[in-house]
C-alpha cells in the first residue's frame, strides 16, 4: 500500500487554523489529525485524546528523554509534541496526516521528513488577529498579549513554507487548503522514499 503524506499546518494561533482544519476534515475522509501531547491545561470544549493528551510536565519530560516526539516546542509558555509512533503509524497504514503544530517543530520536521508538505496559514492582518483573539475570549489577559507578541514573530516564518493560505474569508481559505491536499495527492514523486 501506498503510505500517507504528511501535512503540517502552521501559523500564528487566531489565523483560523482549527476552523479551516475542521473543514478539511469534514470534507476528506482520507485525512487524519496527529493528536499531539501539551503541559496546557484544556479548555472547556477539549477532550482528551481527541484534541491533544493533556499530561503533566514530568510525562511529557519523560516522552522527550525516550525520544517519543518526532517534534516538540514550548508555546506560550507550555509544552507541545508530536508522538512520532502514532504518526508513522498512520502514514503505513494510508492515511495521509495532517499536524497543526508552531512554526518551530515545522521547522524540526523539515529537517526529519523531507516529503512533507509545509502550508502556513496567516491571518489578512496582525490586527484582524488581534481582534479575533479578543472575539474568542478563551485566554486569560495575559496569555492573549503573549500570544500577539508571538504572532508576530510568527510571521517571519513564513519564507519556510511551500504554500500560504491567508484566512480572510473561511470560505474561499478552506478551500485553498482543500485544493493544496487534493494537487500534493495528484503530484509525481521523484525518486519517493515512501513509497
Ligand atoms: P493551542 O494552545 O491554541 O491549542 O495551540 C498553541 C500553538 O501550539 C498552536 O500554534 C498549535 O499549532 C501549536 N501546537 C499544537 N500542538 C503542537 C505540537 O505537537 N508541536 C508543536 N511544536 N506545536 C504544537
Amino acid at each position: 500500500m501506498k503510505q500517507g503524506l504528511l501535512f503540517v499546518v502552521s501559523g500564528p494561533s487566531g489565523a483560523g487554523k482549527t476552523s479551516l482544519l475542521e473543514r478539511l476534515f469534514a470534507q476528506d475522509d482520507n485525512l487524519r489529525f496527529s493528536v499531539s501531547m501539551t503541559t496546557r491545561p484544556p479548555r472547556p470544549e477539549e477532550r482528551e485524546g481527541r484534541d491533544y493528551f493533556f499530561v503533566t510536565p514530568e510525562v511529557f519530560a519523560q516522552a522527550r528523554r525516550e525520544g517519543q516526539l518526532l517534534e516538540w516546542a514550548e508555546v506560550h509558555g507550555y509544552f507541545y509534541g508530536t508522538p512520532q509512533a502514532e504518526v508513522e503509524k498512520l502514514q503505513r497504514e494510508g492515511w495521509d496526516v495532517v499536524l497543526d503544530i508552531d512554526v518551530q517543530g515545522a521547522h524540526q520536521v523539515r529537517e526529519r521528513a523531507e516529503d512533507a508538505i509545509f502550508i502556513f496559514i496567516s491571518p489578512p492582518s496582525l490586527e484582524v488577529l488581534g481582534e479575533r483573539l479578543r472575539a474568542r475570549g478563551t485566554e486569560k489577559e495575559t496569555d492573549l498579549a503573549r500570544r500577539l507578541a508571538d504572532a508576530e514573530w510568527e510571521m517571519g516564518f513564513r519564507e519556510e513554507f511551500d504554500y500560504e493560505v491567508v484566512n480572510d474569508s473561511l470560505e474561499v481559505a478552506a478551500d485553498q487548503l482543500r485544493a493544496i491536499v487534493v494537487a500534493e495527492r495528484c503530484r509525481i514523486r521523484r525518486n519517493p522514499t515512501n513509497q
